[in-house]
């Protein structure tokens, strides 16, 4: 199949959509469950809290952040008490339901680092990449089975605006016959394979296997507690956690709670929580997948502002998400939001624009899941009650490699290290919050129609996404 490609009012997938009976047949088979949770399998479960104690280092949240953070502490300092305390189970949230893309950038790409920290980007990219080879000394160090495959990640071009934003006078850009080469669509009018800054993960092996590690390192782990409260009686001294079944009284402690309330509020307009959608397929037989190729398993994502990421599991399923990001009013997190059957149907559509000869092919598993979107686009770093509560969230979609860099900063800060890290202007400087209701709603659902008609109309950015650049707000693609 041929796809007409057009400058136009429309969107290839507006163009070109699937047959709405393929559609429906590829998702009426599929669960709405997390395939990486079911693949990962049970995790030993950790006890809940049920009695007060004391520690060194306490960490909220046992997600990426939470648990490279406890972990990294006691690679520091083997002899600290380190306590980490989880809502539910760990690695539940984002951090078991992602694309599984590691990626080097920690500014959420580089046109939005270049746009904010001109004069420190060649440093950040630089600590980006070091992070990233990091993450892979310590796959292999502590023996994560977490999937780990440096394949590097492919942008695509699907309208003919998007080829430029591709820089086709640099070397390495792939005219539309050389990245389909590499992976088959018609889709595809040309590319660009970033070899070295992305890897990918299956994302709740990876949670799994950082708890295993974290524990055998000394690291007690309680699922089922909540934190309910914070306080410091005084300027110095401990800081107290409450949880239904006991109190912890630490020294330190890191906020690890990502899209989900903060426990300090001056961070709770830091950050809305945006709704992610995600598909995957069944295994693919030998002969659908000689009919894509796909023998780099690189991870693929496409440039609109309404993108698609999509990348091969073990066993050759293929993992499609993105395009819609559905803010709900108030700022909740709830499981409700996970199901969106027209979201869905549209992902399916597109995945057949993408891979026609898919056809006939079914959907296993939908899910979705919360983004901690921050108005910058990559984490913040908040430090509080006298250097001894350290807070990181705000990674906006780019936090499997990024967590890492932040557990870093996180503990530099708490021990009151002088590093290249902590003296980032990116570190130092907090980004704007959004604003209270009913103006978040508002803002989030007009900013979101901003750039829907900016990828309807050649890329070209409206007033309102120039204003929101203007102001340190803008969404880049
Ligand atoms: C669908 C989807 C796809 C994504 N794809 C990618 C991708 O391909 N690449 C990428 O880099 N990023 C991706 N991301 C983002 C990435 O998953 C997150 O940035 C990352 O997992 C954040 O880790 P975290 O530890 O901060 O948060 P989480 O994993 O959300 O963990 C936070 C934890 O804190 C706990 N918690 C909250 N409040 C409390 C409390 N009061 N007491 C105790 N515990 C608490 C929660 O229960 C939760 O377990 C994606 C996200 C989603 C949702």
């Amino acid at each position: 199949m041929r796809i007409p490609s057009s400058p136009a009012t429309s969107t290839i997938w507006e163009r070109s959509p699937a047959d709405p009976a393929a559609v429906e047949h590829a998702l009426a088979a599929s669960v709405h469950r997390v395939f990486w949770l079911d693949d990962a399998g049970d995790a030993p479960a950790h006890p809940a809290l049920t009695a007060d104690t004391r520690a060194d280092l306490a960490v909220v949240g046992g997600g990426y952040l939470g648990l490279w953070s406890a972990m990294q502490a006691k690679q520091r300092d083997p002899g600290a008490r380190v306590v980490l305390l989880e809502a539910k189970r760990v690695g539940w949230a984002a951090s078991g339901r992602n694309g599984g893309f590691v990626e080097a950038s920690l500014t959420h790409g580089d046109a939005n680092g270049e746009a904010r920290w001109p004069d420190e980007m060649d440093t950040l990219r630089r600590l980006g990449d070091e992070n990233l080879d990091e993450i892979e000394r310590q796959v292999a160090r502590l023996g994560l089975d977490c999937g780990f495959e440096r394949t590097g990640s492919i942008d695509v071009a699907v309208e003919e605006h998007e080829k430029e934003w591709l820089e086709p006078q640099l070397p390495g850009y792939l005219e539309a016959d050389q990245v389909r080469a590499l992976v088959d669509s018609p889709t595809y009018l040309a590319g660009r394979w970033h070899r070295d800054s992305t890897a990918l993960v299956q994302p709740a092996k990876l949670a799994k296997e950082l708890a295993r590690a974290a524990a055998e390192l000394g690291v007690e782990v309680f699922e089922g507690s909540p934190v309910t409260a914070l306080s410091a009686e005084r300027r110095t001294g401990p800081v107290a956690l409450a949880t239904p079944g006991g109190r912890v009284t630490a020294r330190r402690v890191v906020l690890a709670t990502n899209a989900f309330p903060s426990l300090l509020a001056r961070y709770r307009l830091h950050t809305v929580p945006v709704y992610d959608y995600v598909l995957m397929t069944e295994p693919l037989s030998a002969e659908q997948k000689r009919s894509i190729g796909w023998e780099g398993r690189q991870g693929v994502a496409d440039l609109a502002n309404q993108f698609h990421y999509y990348r091969l599991t073990a066993d050759d399923r293929i993992l499609f998400g993105g395009y819609d990001a559905i803010y709900h009013y108030g700022r909740r997190v709830r499981a409700a939001y996970e199901e969106r059957p027209e979201t869905f149907r549209k992902l399916a559509s597109h995945f057949l624009t993408t891979f026609p000869q898919l056809e006939g092919i079914r959907f296993s598993h939908r899910w979705a899941g919360a983004i901690d979107t921050s108005s910058r686009f990559c984490a913040f770093f908040g430090l509080d009650l006298g250097g001894r509560v350290a807070t990181a969230a705000g990674f906006t979609g780019l936090g499997v490699g990024a967590t890492h860099f932040a557990a870093q900063v996180l503990l530099d800060r708490l021990a009151g290290l002088a590093t290249e890290r902590t003296e980032l202007e990116m570190v130092r400087r907090m980004p704007l919050p959004f604003p209270p209701e009913p103006f978040a709603f508002a803002g989030v659902q007009a900013t979101r129609r901003a750039m829907d008609r900016a990828d309807h109309r050649g890329g070209r950015r409206g007033m309102l996404l120039r204003a929101l650049d203007a102001v340190g707000m803008g969404f880049d693609s």
